[in-house]
């Protein structure tokens, strides 16, 4: 076999666990609402290249998020953003800063160009403390600061005030605000990004849009770092289909304010419910909540009969992501976990 460059050699591949089961619950995937009745592809020219800059796209996002279309750069996913820009700014050995836990990609992406992946430990309650953030950016300097807010897989909520500290704090890193989870949290940053330089804010439609098939993520920054970045981006990296069904999904905006809603409702009511059966649940701005569970081996358990939840080793201790199901599904899942804990 022909040898891979060195620095990616003895990288493990990144394989998404398939395991078939009737609830899926693992992926904080939402429910498929803006498009349930297809696409019609009809009017399709599959021959010729999708618009490179996704201009009409832009254009109507712009009007989601709240800013100028010359503020966005689209991805194949914001996971090709975050890669995008990782791959960019970093040299080999460069280093990036981020809470611990958080978003496992970030490491798998300093790990593919070489860059150095720092976690900082939460507290031990998985609250933040952002001024020990702020305090190892002085003493390591590193080239970029990745926070998640709300934190996946954690839900923890960033104050805005937080956020802030951060921005005023730091200026000679590039600060990657991951907004996967904001639109189930009024707590964007999105308005800041033209009084900050150095501010990147990554946006999804994989999550409160239920389209996570699509893979359509937007950068979001002022004018002239949005130019900067672009020239790094591949042409036609977003296809026909994605920027085709995206714009058909945005023409009815006003069902994903409802869905919204809707999602945060059954969030309180399952975290009552797994409270009332001795959980520990810990506060949540996302469509996920994460726990610790009064029985052991919970995933495996579930997993048996076909109900599948993500689990996370820290510190030693066992803890379950789940993601806000449907009514039905949030019902199924504590039925099943019920029969766990009677045995
Ligand atoms: C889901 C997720 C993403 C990536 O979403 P895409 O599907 O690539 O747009 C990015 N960051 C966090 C924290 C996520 O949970």
């Amino acid at each position: 076999m022909i040898k891979l460059k060195n620095s990616v050699e003895n990288l493990e591949a990144y394989f998404v666990n398939d395991i078939p089961c009737r609830v899926k619950l693992d992926a904080n995937e939402g429910s498929n609402y803006l498009l349930n009745e297809g696409l019609c592809f009809d009017d399709l020219k599959a021959n010729l290249y999708p618009d490179s800059d996704s201009v009409e796209l832009r254009e109507k996002l712009s009007l989601y998020y709240n800013c100028k279309s010359e503020n966005i750069l689209m991805g194949n996913g914001s996971s090709e953003l975050i890669n995008m820009v990782i791959n960019a700014y970093c040299e080999k050995g460069e280093k990036v800063l981020s809470f611990i836990p958080s978003f496992s990609m970030y490491q798998t992406y300093c790990d593919l160009c070489g860059a150095t992946y720092i976690g900082v430990n939460t507290n031990e309650d998985f609250t933040q403390d952002i001024d020990k953030l702020i305090e190892k950016v002085n003493e390591l300097n590193p080239k970029i600061v990745i926070l998640c807010n709300p934190n996946n897989p954690t839900g923890y909520i960033t104050p805005r005030n937080d956020v802030i500290k951060l921005l005023d704090s730091v200026k000679n890193s590039l600060i990657i605000v991951d907004e996967a989870y904001a639109d189930f949290f009024e707590n964007s940053v999105v308005d800041l990004i033209n009084s900050y330089e150095n501010l990147i804010v990554m946006r999804t439609l994989s999550k409160a849009f239920g389209l996570a098939g699509l893979r359509v993520g937007s950068l979001i920054a002022n004018e002239n770092l949005v130019k900067y970045v672009w020239k790094v981006k591949v042409p036609y990296n977003l296809n026909i289909l994605s920027q085709y069904g995206a714009l058909k999904a945005l023409n009815s905006i006003e069902l994903v304010k409802s869905y919204i809603q809707n999602i945060k409702d059954l969030r309180l009511k399952l975290s009552q419910d797994l409270r009332n059966l001795n959980f520990t649940v810990y506060e949540s701005g996302a469509n996920f909540i994460f726990t610790k569970s009064p029985v052991d081996n919970l995933f495996e358990k579930l997993m048996s009969c076909g109900v599948l939840i993500r689990k996370f080793n820290f510190n030693g201790k066992v803890y379950n992501r789940i993601t806000i199901g449907t009514k039905e599904e949030n019902e199924i899942l504590l039925e099943e976990i019920k029969n766990i804990i009677e045995g």
